[in-house]
């Protein structure tokens, strides 16, 4: 779909787009095949696809046989992807927002594939409650802000390293990243973009009941960056089993969070358990 067609299709509509929903659409052939061959999409895999849109990714998600669920929050985009999709079997559309959808920590996404060019003032928060859920999904294949990507794929001692990267690593290998340029989008949007893919861990770091204190650890390491972990750590856990697992660890007493990896972070976790 090109933009002209883009054009026409909201002008039919009568829809005028809502920056808040953050509402930039990929007409860019190629960048959609890119987005949709890292889903990797096998003919059992169930895919989930938040923020449809005008359908441009969902008619090559579509395209396969698999089954499809869009999200969509916009009220005046259902019509339209109804009567574009309505037809095929294998399309199923919510009209919700996907937030609240993905809270929702009791639904299944095990079989399921995020394959999503997101709206990006929520993709974060959709990601971290994907990744936490404990029948998380195979494979996220998210579009977002260059900024946040750089963010999820970060490795250890960098300015991108933080609470976000380590949240979503603890679950997923991070295995590609490819930009994707504000002309490639209809309004080209103001900041730059990126099409990270994500991959579930089949062995987990941490078993599922030592995540919220993994989850704890981080959030406190990073609350000041630039101050030491152990006195940041010691609000909440009693010096000497702070100095004995630091110690154990290998870890000097004077490190700083952006330091410390990711597998650190688990054995941390396990060591003051
Ligand atoms: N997938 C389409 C594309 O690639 O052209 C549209 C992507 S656009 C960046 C984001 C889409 O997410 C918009 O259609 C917007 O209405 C929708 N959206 C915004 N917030 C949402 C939410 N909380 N839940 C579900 N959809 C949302």
């Amino acid at each position: 779909m090109n933009q002209t067609e883009m054009r026409a299709l909201l002008s039919q509509h009568g829809i005028m787009l809502t920056k808040s929903l953050g509402q930039n659409f990929l007409h860019d052939g190629n960048q959609l095949r890119r987005i949709a061959s890292a889903g990797d999409i096998q003919p059992a895999d169930k895919l989930l696809e938040i923020g449809p849109g005008l359908g441009p990714l969902t008619e090559l998600l579509l395209a396969g046989g698999n089954e499809v669920l869009a999200i969509e929050k916009d009220r005046r985009l259902i019509p339209l992807l109804e009567e574009r999709f309505g037809k095929l079997p294998n399309f199923n559309l919510l009209h919700d927002d996907a937030l609240r959808v993905v809270e929702d920590q009791t639904r299944d996404w095990h079989d399921w594939k995020l394959v999503a060019n997101l709206p990006y003032s929520v993709a974060s928060p959709i990601l971290v409650e994907l990744a936490h859920n404990p029948r998380k999904p195979a494979r996220l294949v998210a579009t977002l802000q260059l900024e946040v990507a750089q963010r999820l794929m970060a490795k250890t001692d960098g300015d991108d390293y933080g609470i976000l990267t380590l949240l979503v690593q603890l679950h997923y290998q991070a295995t590609e990243l490819f930009k994707i340029p504000p002309k490639c989008f209809f309004p080209a949007p103001d900041v730059d973009s990126a099409c990270i893919t994500l991959v579930r861990r089949e062995e987990p770091l941490l078993s599922p009941e030592l995540v919220p204190k993994f989850e704890r650890i981080v959030k406190t390491a990073f609350s000041q960056r630039r101050k030491m972990m152990m006195k940041l750590l010691k609000q909440n856990w009693p010096m000497d089993r702070l100095e004995s697992a630091f110690n154990d660890l290998g870890l000097p007493s004077q490190i700083r969070a952006e330091k410390v990896s990711l597998e650190q972070f688990a054995e941390l976790t396990k060591a003051l358990a």
